[in-house]
């Protein structure tokens, strides 16, 4: 091997050896950006114990978590965040007790009722993500009406029997959809899962694509789902992508609803 041969593979060697450095210093600073991130889970079920889960492992700095209900022996079999020790206790408290016993750094605040508008007006500044993983419309419509007017980033997420489905909403971008868009002024449907049913392994695929997409939002990495709606039929195993627009006579998000508001109605 000649004398340049030599030197080449040499400065190879050294580009290769700082690209590692550099890929270690950018992991470095995401985990460290994490650690300073605070996320909303509304819900702390089937969707809601993945989320929760994966994001304390990830290393979210604070989880805050939202639910009025108590653990059930009928719900232990896909809200895996509680066991049979906690039958009866609040599901945040059940949940923040496994989420401290195997991550303890991570900062975990809960909510034992079901959160009014007067909540979020207040709380919902110092969040940097809502995850949706609630069971009903009316909160649902109201979570999304709070996250468009504080402009904050909203993952939504669905299961029920075999399909599920998962949408991101970033209101403080123009073009971002909201989830009024995509489901216009229907009134509540009744169907929950407690009653209607979902396959246990489907929450957690669902719960855990939705924390996915936190991670993402929060280190400004990949590519979102905002605009676009993921839907998985666990029973055939097919994946699909809709495109979800901005609804321009949306009364939620649309530049024009507060005018519409005060006006005739459209
Ligand atoms: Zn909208």
């Amino acid at each position: 091997m000649d004398k340049a041969q030599l030197l080449r593979d040499k400065s190879q060697c050294l580009l290769s050896v700082n690209r590692e450095e550099q890929k270690k210093q950018e992991k470095q600073e995401k985990q460290e950006k994490l650690v300073h991130t605070k996320v909303l889970i509304v819900g702390v079920g089937g969707l809601g114990s993945p989320v929760a889960l994966y994001l304390a492992a990830a290393g979210v700095g604070e989880l805050v978590l939202v639910d009025f209900d108590r653990v059930e022996l009928s719900n232990l079999q896909r809200q895996i965040v509680h066991d049979t020790t906690q039958l009866g206790q609040y599901k945040t408290l059940s949940a923040q007790a496994t989420l401290q016993a195997r991550y303890p750094d991570v900062q975990i605040i809960v909510i034992n009722q079901a959160i009014k508008e007067e909540w979020f007006k207040k709380n919902l500044g110092s969040v940097d993500v809502v995850v949706d993983c609630s069971d009903n419309f009316a909160t649902r419509f109201a979570i999304n009406a709070a996250c468009v007017k504080s402009g904050t980033p909203l993952v939504s997420g669905a299961a029920l029997r075999w399909g599920g489905q998962v949408t991101v909403f970033l209101p403080s971008q123009p073009y971002s959809p909201c989830y009024r868009c995509l489901y216009g002024d229907q009134e509540e449907q009744s169907e929950v899962c407690s009653e209607t049913g979902v396959v246990t392994p489907l929450v957690g695929i669902i719960g855990c694509t939705q924390s996915m997409e936190v991670l993402k939002i929060l280190l400004n990495i990949g590519k979102t789902l905002c605009g676009k709606v993921l839907l998985f039929d666990a029973y055939t195993g097919a994946l699909r992508t809709l495109k979800l627009h901005k609804d321009p006579a949306c009364p939620i998000c649309s530049k024009n609803s507060d005018i519409r508001k005060i006006g005739n109605p459209i």
